[in-house]
């Protein structure tokens, strides 16, 4: 019998009733883990994640928490240790956005978006942090292994680096994981937990519907795409997945780009 990647082990996905984090929170249920799928206002969507995963033979339980709010993201760690014991993996994903012109977006824009890409990564990220090194010190199987002791994948976006007029909340929200990311992975290093981050490029979901959906704008976004497709939440998955195994152990505080190539300046293609 073929052993799974993550038997056993225990993972949350924020933001996974929909989109890249439902293909998370389902890649990692069929390879084994036991899964927390979070969703902060649609029950229906998630609950549909949570009974995909456990038809194909798999653990899930649903967990409404808003990542923007403390007390909230507390008791969604709080829940998983008491259904499942501990946390191996994060899967740092809930984002959104609220797009607007410089000139004309208002606070409220900004504030939203800062509160659940940024804050809320700060968020899971110091509650996951806080229970990895709680474990280890109650658990000796772990303390003297060499690998890490828990994982930490941020979603962030190929807007960590390409700057994106109209959408500078989301711009200024990606690139600030990028920084916090790496700080955090240079600080949790010695605890033998691994940060990194995924920055997806064009990837299907329900967030760029209007692009995709639209004929005139697809084609339009190829061009910005040297592979030329767009990508699939499994795209992401699967390299999010890789970043949580073992297999990535000496991978720490790195950046990802699934993207077709877009972060390669597609406009020199043919000498600018
Ligand atoms: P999506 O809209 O399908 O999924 C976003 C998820 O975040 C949803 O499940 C939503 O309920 C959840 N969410 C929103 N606010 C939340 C909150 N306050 N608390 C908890 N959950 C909340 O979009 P997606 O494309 O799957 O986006 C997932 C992540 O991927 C986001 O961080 C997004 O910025 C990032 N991303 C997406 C693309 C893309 O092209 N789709 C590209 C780069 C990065």
């Amino acid at each position: 019998m073929i052993e799974l990647a993550f038997k056993d082990q225990v993972v949350i996905v924020t933001g996974s009733s929909s989109g890249i984090g439902r293909a998370c929170a389902v890649h990692f249920g069929n390879n084994g883990a036991h899964v927390v799928v979070n969703y902060s206002s649609n029950a229906a969507e998630g609950q549909q994640v949570v009974d995909e995963i456990r038809s194909n033979g798999g653990t899930a339980i649903l967990v409404k928490a808003d990542v923007s709010k403390e007390e909230e993201v507390k008791a969604l760690f709080s829940q998983t240790i008491n259904e499942f014991g501990r946390l191996d993996i994060l899967v740092s994903n809930a984002g959104l956005q609220k797009d607007a012109p410089f000139l004309e977006m208002t606070l409220e824009q900004w504030q939203k978006v800062i509160d659940v890409n940024l804050t809320g990564q700060f968020l899971a990220c110091r509650e996951a942090a806080r229970q990895f090194i709680a474990q280890t010190k109650t658990t000796t199987e772990t303390t003297h292994s060499e690998l890490a002791v828990g994982k930490i994948v941020l979603m962030s976006s190929v807007h960590d680096v390409i700057p994106w007029a109209g959408h500078v909340n989301y711009a200024a929200s990606k690139g600030g994981i990028m920084m916090f990311m790496k700080s955090i992975s240079q600080e949790l290093a010695p605890h033998k937990i691994r940060v990194n981050s995924v920055s997806p490029g064009a990837i299907k979901t329900p967030i760029n519907q209007e692009v995709w959906s639209d004929p005139d704008k697809y084609k339009d976004l190829l061009q910005l795409i040297p592979y030329k497709r767009i990508g699939t939440a499994q795209d992401v998955a699967k390299a999010v997945a890789w970043l949580a195994s073992d297999d990535s152990d000496y991978v720490n505080g790195e950046t990802l780009y699934i993207d077709g190539g877009m972060t390669l300046y597609p406009e020199f293609a043919d000498n600018g």
